[in-house]
């Protein structure tokens, strides 16, 4: 824990100039304001620095938009893509009129979701691992005019390279889903990668490894360690920084959108969860996989949700274009140890019960991270309060499995619109703990009505072009 005294001498002792302050908006991108040094004091870190909330999307109208930020000081770091030595603190915003923290900020729903569980008293801490897989992109050629009825599609099979033009293969590059992962030559991004987790090592973010993902190149992934709801919901948001301005500094963009190439693995965020208390794991036990009661409890919660909670985990049209079978991505709702094509998967954690955790492999990094783990966790702990029995393990492929034993597996929704939908029905194990307010769920439903499902179907799509211009 780091007292605001010490973040205020970090700023003197660095001759730190400029004060960045970064917040994340409710569809989950950071947005920031910069200080001058002498405009920020130990009330800062109370009261917060006012501004103005409006323009915000998703969140005040204009006629009420004060707010404030305010800052977390143990999320200080010295920002490496700024020429003058900056300080970049993480806030969460208060209304300032009332002093209360905003309902709508995903910090603060975060924090209530931990309040949550240690009021239950069924844990004091949850832990949360990330792994947000993304692209690596020379540029991207979407266009522009695509809402004046021009669109480009390469081939019969409908790959419009929505990401990349595709070359002549020159000798190296592996063909698709093949990028797992053999070294350089043919893995040309390795000395990027480490410059990118080697940045984020200097925001704070404790680091573990990198590599090559499976699809053709350009597909990554950079591992840090779990850590505390929170914690873990910030080191996320640096990670998804870091990686886009490095990859900039290069001349190239990054995406974690689920699935930029179609005929090719797309990018999840798989998400490791535990609950301890009194510094003891309660994940591990003598059930199946050898979990504990309430981690069976927890999956059940997650099973029973999944449909309504994907809208939070998998809040975008494009999400749904990665749920599809043969690409390693979850589509069946089942869990299983080792098996990947579970959407729970039990690692195999040696005997060590401080490992033994749970992966749900269904979200994705376009969700919000601070809503995203907050939700699992409200759906793990109805899971477990209603001793909810996630039945039978499933520990075949689910690929592979027949048509009527696929039948009884239930599977992820089908499209954004279809999680919308659920989360409209089912979201009391949300709102009821007081984690979610209702006002949230209705603002979340219709801005994802309004700004990305609708907006997509009213467009011609370039497959419709293959389909049927012709006809
Ligand atoms: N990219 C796969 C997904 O969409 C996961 C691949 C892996 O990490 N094994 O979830
Ligand atoms: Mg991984
Ligand atoms: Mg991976
Ligand atoms: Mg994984």
């Amino acid at each position: 824990m780091t007292t605001p005294q010490e973040v205020l001498k970090q700023i003197r002792d660095n001759n730190i100039q400029m004060i960045d302050l970064k917040f994340i908006d409710m569809p989950g991108i950071w947005q920031h304001l910069t200080l001058f040094h002498n405009q920020i004091d130990e009330s800062s870190f109370t009261d917060g620095v006012p501004f103005d909330g409006s323009s915000i999307r998703g969140w005040k109208a204009i006629n009420e938009s004060d707010m404030s930020m305010v800052l977390d000081p143990n999320t200080a770091w010295i920002d490496p893509f700024m020429q003058e030595p900056t300080l970049s603190i993480i806030c969460s915003i208060k209304e300032p009129r009332t002093d209360e923290w905003y309902s709508r900020c995903p910090r603060v729903i975060a924090q209530k979701a931990i309040d949550y569980l240690v009021s239950t008293g069924l844990g004091e801490t949850a832990f949360f691992g990330p792994e947000a897989e993304f692209f690596i992109f020379d540029d991207v050629r979407f266009d522009q005019t695509a809402h004046q009825g021009y669109y480009y599609v390469d081939s019969v099979e409908g790959r419009w390279n929505s990401g990349r033009e595709e070359g002549p293969n020159l000798g190296y590059k592996p063909p698709y889903k093949q990028g797992y992962f053999p070294v350089p030559p043919t893995d040309t991004f390795q000395d990027i990668r480490t410059e990118m987790l080697l940045t984020m090592a200097k925001c704070g973010v404790p680091i573990e490894k990198q590599h090559h993902e499976v699809a053709t190149g350009g597909q990554c992934e950079l591992g840090f360690r779990f850590g505390k709801l929170i914690e873990a919901a910030d080191w996320l948001m640096t990670y998804k920084y870091v990686i886009k301005n490095v990859a900039k500094k290069y001349g190239k963009t990054v995406t974690f959108m689920p699935k930029p190439i179609f005929g090719d693995n797309g990018s999840g965020m798989h998400t490791h969860q535990s609950i301890w208390k009194d510094g003891q794991p309660l994940f591990a036990g003598d059930k199946y996989a050898g979990l504990s009661e309430m981690a069976l409890h927890y999956i059940g919660g997650i099973l029973k949700h999944a449909p309504a909670l994907l809208a939070i985990t998998n809040p975008t049209t494009n999400s749904y274009k990665r749920l599809v079978p043969g690409y390693e991505a979850p589509v069946n709702l089942a869990y299983s140890q080792g098996n990947r094509s579970a959407s729970i998967r039990i690692p195999l954690s040696g005997t060590n019960p401080k490992a033994k955790r749970l992966e749900f492999r269904c979200p994705d990094a376009t969700s919000n991270p601070y809503l995203a783990f907050a939700a699992m966790l409200c759906a793990g702990i109805d899971g477990i309060k209603n001793k909810i029995d996630p039945g039978e393990p499933l520990d075949k492929n689910i690929y592979e499995l027949s048509p009527e034993e696929l039948a009884k597996v239930p599977s992820t929704p089908g499209s954004l619109e279809l999680a919308l939908e659920a989360l409209e029905k089912d979201h009391a194990f949300l709102t009821e703990p007081g984690v979610f307010t209702k006002d949230l769920i209705e603002t979340w439903i219709s801005y994802k009505l309004d700004n990305e499902v609708n907006p997509m179907r009213l467009r011609p799509h370039p497959y419709e072009f293959a389909l049927y211009y012709d006809v």
